[in-house]
């Protein structure tokens, strides 16, 4: 793990007079295993009651933010636990000991972006190697497995995960990594973990899961047997759209090895200050998830009875042909759900009325956000190899009061159904026919020089 004096090669002359080899130093600072451990208390304590310097002398009751580059050794001859950020820094140890805990993990690294975390595991796959992946995964780790691993000579093969049997048939010997998301993003598809990673066991195949629309909260990949589990940490563990970041947790010592090695070598790693925020953001990560999530329940049935919806993309809902599956490995549906109009123009509209959920990218916030992802979130994927449906709207939903969502969401249906131009002209106050035009939503009070 060190390396503060500017990528020293293994024979620089400081290491070299200690007699010690570089490459031999243990890679991440030491913590223990959290594979196996059973923390004696239930899911909604684990994300809040957790001491991440349990050796400090001022017992903070809040991880502190070690905002420093380097660390002073002990003597010329001996390393300290850290001597410099980009190998290790205690408040991102603290970080990711969290968040192995909650993965049930053996560890957890953290990183600057959910990308750069994916970015971390297809290091893992060597020239001329095959990497199976999702047809709908994240479109960002679309881009990159075609525009930059393939480039490298990575060969790329994307198949239908929900069907184990084409999975199983796609495997080569040069098969190194299967790469899905479940439920896949933005059309639900739902992948069944443990017997993909029962069958790439046997095959010596690595399995990993991006599990960032289910959170720990609501599922553990490694404890179903993935080797890898990654979370764009940016989404529900900052849980306010304010902070970038992300993790690869894996399920062993050489996993571990071989990712922290990456984190060092690269540069990736996550600073203290966002550390601090995600540990900050873990603490709530329960209570946002199960308010929310129960909100997307009701959201989804509502859409579901809405006459201009024509499908309705979500696991909680007892006709999704992943329901089962997906709850006899996850604890819930999860705040993300999608659905469909039968017209392009029309989700347009709706999008554009809607004015609680913010029109962005990204999902996991404690506002609700809305997208288009064949124009937004998975614009990256080529026309020609995209898989959704145009007129597909995404919804994430937050914590605001579920009746107000509700409302939001009614009147955009309404407002798209109806012929009233762009531009809404209220006729009485308790007509509340609104566009996305923030001004107009009666959230604030009226300045007495604009009545
Ligand atoms: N994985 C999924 C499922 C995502 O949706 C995203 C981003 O939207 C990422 C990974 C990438 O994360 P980040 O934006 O933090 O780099």
């Amino acid at each position: 793990m060190a390396d503060g004096d500017g990528d020293a090669p293994a024979s620089a002359s400081r290491y070299a007079k200690t007699s010690t080899n570089y490459n031999d130093l243990p890679t991440y600072p030491e913590r223990p295993s959290f594979k196996d451990f059973k923390n004696g208390l239930r899911p909604n304590s684990q994300v809040v009651v957790f001491d991440g310097s349990p050796g400090d002398p001022f017992k903070p009751s809040s991880m502190p933010i070690y905002q420093t580059s380097t660390f002073v050794q002990p003597s010329a001859s001996e390393f300290g636990p850290y001597d410099y950020t980009r190998s290790g820094n205690p408040t991102r140890t603290a970080l990711e000991k969290h968040v192995a805990l909650l993965e049930s993990a053996y560890a957890s690294f953290a990183f600057g972006t959910g990308m750069s975390a994916l970015m971390t595991v297809t290091r893992l796959v060597k020239p001329g190697e095959e990497v199976i992946i999702g047809e709908d995964i994240y479109g960002g780790m679309y881009r990159l497995l075609t525009n930059i691993s393939r480039h490298q000579g990575i060969v790329l093969v994307a198949v239908d995960t929900t069907n184990l049997d084409l999975v199983e048939a796609a495997i080569t010997p040069r098969t190194k990594l299967v790469h899905i998301e479940t439920p896949s993003n933005p059309m639900m598809h739902v992948t069944d973990i443990r017997r993909l990673s029962a069958i790439l066991q046997s095959k010596g195949v690595l399995l990993s899961v991006d599990a960032t629309m289910m959170s720990p909260h609501l599922m553990k990949p490694i404890s179903l047997g993935a080797d890898i589990c990654v979370q764009s940490a940016t989404k529900f563990f900052g849980g306010h759209a304010d902070t970038m970041g992300g993790f690869v947790s894996v399920g062993d010592a050489n996993l571990a090895n071989q990712i922290a090695f990456c984190q060092n070598a690269e540069g990736t790693a996550l600073g203290p200050f966002d550390s601090w925020l995600f540990l900050r953001g873990i603490k709530t990560l329960a209570i946002r998830i199960d308010r929310a999530q129960a909100t997307a329940q009701r959201i989804a049935e509502l859409l579901g009875a809405h006459p201009q919806v024509t499908k309705v993309f979500y696991p909680g809902l007892k006709d999704h042909p992943g329901h089962e599956l997906h709850f006899s490995q996850a604890k819930g549906a999860g705040c993300v759900l999608s659905f469909t109009t039968g017209n392009l123009r029309f989700s347009q509209r709706v999008v554009d009325a809607l004015r609680l959920y913010k029109l962005t990218v990204s999902f996991g916030s404690v506002h609700s956000l809305c997208e288009m992802p064949c124009t937004m979130s998975h614009a990256s994927v080529p026309d020609e190899e995209r898989t959704l449906p145009s007129d597909l709207i995404r919804l994430s939903i937050g914590i605001e009061d579920a009746d107000d969502l509700a409302e939001d969401l009614v009147h955009a249906f309404e407002l798209a159904a109806s012929d009233v131009p762009d531009i809404i002209k209220f006729k009485k106050a308790e007509q509340l026919l609104y566009d996305s035009q923030f001004q107009d939503m009666p959230v604030v009070p009226v300045a007495p020089s604009k009545l």
